[in-house]
């Protein structure tokens, strides 16, 4: 494929920011992002976008982390494409109004409902090591929900940047969403708009910059943050299998993925054979060499590899397989460190790139003890072993997501909902989570007039009420002050026909007499001819 020309990055200037800001406000405030027919649209022309220029798309982000055209059309541009279509496909359902659900029988004559609002206009802030994923998705999600939207692309991935602005501005409406282009000084004047909603994708120490600035304003974020994320692999667990896995999760994007795991706690007995299987797995992928292969991407800038670097200079553990690098080029080699030490800078730390250190254990309990001790709540934990092992791991530990027998299958699924917990992220998005979360649930009700005798009892003077309400509306509890459940006597329990609560009986009774009614009318029809 020859290289085609691409745009170079050019920073917003600061001045511009605020103006920028108003006109995507004022653009809510008149409406023009709220019809369906609109977002549709926008996002069609957004998909067309992203086709028409996929070789300018491939080859920026070859340029900005040598990313082989393969991953970068597997991980975003196929990604982009589908997840347009199948919101394109939804939303109408999506956006439909909803009857609300759990009302108890005394509300209900007041109809409540969910109507879907866009939340208004927000700011989408991407990282760099999957730039189009992790901007255009939550944008997507934004163009969705009818919000008008800013993106602000890493500055990290430079030409992926300037790609989304060029396919942006030729193709999307500019008054609704646009690009703001920059790094801390830019970030920072976006920060000091009110905005209606932030979504943030990158590291906790600067989500945790984001979180302060909005919470000035009381607005509403979500975090897509880092995690130092476990695989654990037990002695019962097809060692070829967790070997091929493991190694792919880390090579990937030459390690620099947020749910790839960033440590292995194996067993000590299964360790010898567990390396064995990286090996052959290393030449299996890469049968010519890592670094001769067109298939192994590289560190995204000298920054990131020299913080790579010094983890690696600075761990107290053995290098077992790997180990060289080159500054010139940013290259990294996958390297496996045997690591005993939990407070090792490779395990405290979160690698970013193609670190995998092993920490041999004696027994699952060691492992799940110390996976909750050096990071109880990463973005995904990656369990190896038997069905009963598996369910152990998952019932006593925390993670935004999980994947059995896998290193992050979860996280490359575009319709299932994705977000860490704790300290790695709050909120999710991907599929209709991305919808939801622009969008504000908002609850209606309807008073007709003609309940305004019912509703007097709400009404002062309230002497001689309580007791009246007590007996409309006070739920009858099934436990004691022991919180014992407290069976109801068989007689209730018949009345009840065993259900909980008076309109569960009532429901129950209800198909009862419709089956027997229905049955009569049949055998009398049929008698009749
Ligand atoms: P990055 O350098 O691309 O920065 C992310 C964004 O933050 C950029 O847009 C950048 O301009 C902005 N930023 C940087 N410093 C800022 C500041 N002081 N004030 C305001 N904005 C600022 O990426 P990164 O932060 O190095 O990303 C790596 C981290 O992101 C890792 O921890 C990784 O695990 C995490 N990550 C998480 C997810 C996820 O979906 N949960 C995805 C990718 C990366």
């Amino acid at each position: 494929m020859s290289s085609p020309a691409l745009p170079e990055l050019a920073h917003t200037p600061v001045g511009h920011i605020p103006v920028i800001h108003s006109t995507l406000v004022r653009s809510f405030a008149a409406h023009l992002t709220r019809p369906l027919s609109f977002r549709l649209t926008q996002l069609r022309k957004l998909y067309w976008a992203i086709k028409d220029h996929e070789k300018e798309l491939l080859e920026a982000c070859k340029r900005d982390l040598g990313k082989p055209y393969y991953e970068t059309y597997l991980t975003e541009i196929n990604w982009c494409l589908n997840d347009i279509i199948f919101v394109c496909k939804n939303l109408e359902s999506w956006a439909r109004e909803e009857k609300a659900k759990d009302i108890p029988l005394m509300h209900a004559v007041t109809r409540p409902k969910i109507r879907k609002e866009p939340l208004g206009a927000v700011l989408v802030i991407g990282a760099f090591n999957f730039p189009y994923q992790l901007s255009l998705g939550p944008l997507v999600g934004a163009i969705a929900a009818g919000c008008t939207a800013v993106l602000k692309p890493s500055e990290n991935a430079p030409y992926a940047a300037a790609m989304m602005q060029r396919i942006i501005a030729e193709r999307l409406d500019s008054s609704a969403y646009t690009v703001v282009q920059g790094a801390i000084p830019e970030t920072t004047a976006l920060l000091d708009c009110k905005w209606d909603k932030i979504f943030y994708t990158g590291s906790a120490t600067v989500g945790t910059i984001i979180s302060k600035k909005a919470a000035e304003t009381l607005t509403p974020v979500t975090l897509e943050l880092g995690g130092r994320n476990p695989a654990i692999v037990t002695r019962n667990a097809d060692m070829r299998l967790a070997a091929r896995r493991l190694l792919w999760t880390k090579h990937m994007n030459a390690g620099q993925i947020c749910v790839s795991q960033n440590y292995i706690l194996i067993d000590k007995e299964v360790l010898p054979t567990f390396l064995e299987q990286l090996k052959v797995a290393i030449k299996d992928f890469y049968p010519n060499g890592v670094r001769e292969s067109e298939d192994y991407g590289r560190i995204v800038n000298e920054k990131q590899w020299q913080r790579i670097k010094k983890m690696l200079d600075s761990t107290s553990g053995k290098i077992l397989i790997g180990g060289t690098m080159d500054a010139e080029t940013k290259y990294l080699e996958p390297t496996v460190v045997e690591v005993t030490d939990p407070n090792d800078s490779l395990l405290t730390e979160e690698s970013f790139g193609p670190l995998i250190p092993v920490v041999p254990v004696s027994d699952l309990d060691e492992a799940i003890r110390l996976a909750n001790t050096i990071h109880a709540t990463p973005l995904g934990i990656y369990p190896f072993g038997s069905k009963a092992e598996v369910s152990k791991i998952l019932d006593s530990t925390r993670s935004g997501g999980a994947s059995i027998n896998d290193g992050f299958y979860h996280a490359s699924i575009s319709t299932l909902e994705f977000g860490g917990v704790g300290d790695s992220g709050s909120g999710s998005y991907r599929g209709k989570a991305s919808f939801d979360a622009f969008t504000h649930r908002r609850v209606v009700t309807s008073t007709p007039g003609w309940v305004e005798g019912l509703l007097s009892i709400r009404y002062p003077p309230y002497k001689g009420k309580m007791e009246k309400v007590k007996k409309m509306s006070e739920m009858k509890p099934d436990f004691d002050r022991e919180g014992r459940v407290v069976k109801p006597g068989w007689l209730v329990w018949a009345f009840l026909l065993g259900g909980n609560g008076f309109v569960q009986g009532l429901g129950r009774w209800a198909v009862i007499l419709a089956v027997v009614f229905g049955y009569r009318g049949l055998r009398e029809r049929q008698s009749k001819l």
